[in-house]
């Protein structure tokens, strides 16, 4: 595995929720963390059908535009009884015209559950993948997960995202009502960080 050496590293993503946990997660490291909107990067199109190849195409693309190492996470949040979606397709499920609803895409994975008659608990799980790319072309590949099960209402205003309808295994409240430091710990982001982070070790 290639460690990274180096001063600034860019993190591939305009997701503000993200960008805050992996900036926490980074910064016992004094690495210098910049965003793609502030080296002006657009979003990439994903068009993978797989978190891993999403995450290749949004690292690469802001390792080759700014000369500069650059990490990236795609994830999303996985439904059994919808046959893993949104999966792939999570933000999908929210955009709108006027951006991104993303009370409106947790309804729609509520209805399509009651509309299936889901048996209780409805089991799903976030996964996480990282990848950290240089601008020669090399990249490693880190992948995390958490399961737990889709409940309604929705609770909490932390976090971000499905947030407020996911409630990890484990616990009894969603980790949109969870301190975001006990989220930090157990959440997909942190399972696949524990991995990401001996590259900074
Ligand atoms: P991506 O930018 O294509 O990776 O989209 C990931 C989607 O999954 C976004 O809509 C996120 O809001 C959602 N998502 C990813 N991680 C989390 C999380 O930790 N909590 C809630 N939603 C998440």
């Amino acid at each position: 595995m290639r460690k990274f050496d180096g001063q600034e590293l860019v993190l591939a993503s305009h997701n503000k929720g993200k960008l805050k946990e992996i900036s926490e997660m980074l910064a016992p490291y004094g690495i210098k963390v910049s965003s793609a909107a502030e080296h002006g990067l657009e979003e990439p199109v994903e068009d993978q059908d797989t978190f891993i190849g999403n995450a290749r195409i949004k690292a690469h693309y802001a390792a080759k535009a700014t000369g500069l190492p650059a990490l990236s996470d795609d994830s999303g949040i996985s439904v059994d009884a919808l046959d893993g979606a949104p999966g792939v397709y999570t933000a999908d499920w929210a955009e709108t015209p006027n951006g991104r609803d993303f009370p409106m895409a947790m309804q729609k994975t509520w209805d399509l559950l009651e509309e299936k008659n889901a048996p209780a608990p409805r089991t799903a799980a976030f996964n996480c993948t990282f990848c950290l790319a240089w601008p020669d072309g090399h990249d490693e590949v880190f992948v995390g997960k958490v399961e737990g099960q889709v409940v309604w209402p929705m609770r909490g205003a932390e976090g971000h995202g499905y947030d407020p309808i996911f409630m990890p295994d484990g616990h009894d409240i969603t980790f949109g009502e969870m301190d975001p430091k006990v989220k930090n710990n157990i959440s997909h982001r942190a399972d696949a960080f524990a991995k990401l982070k001996a590259c900074f070790e």
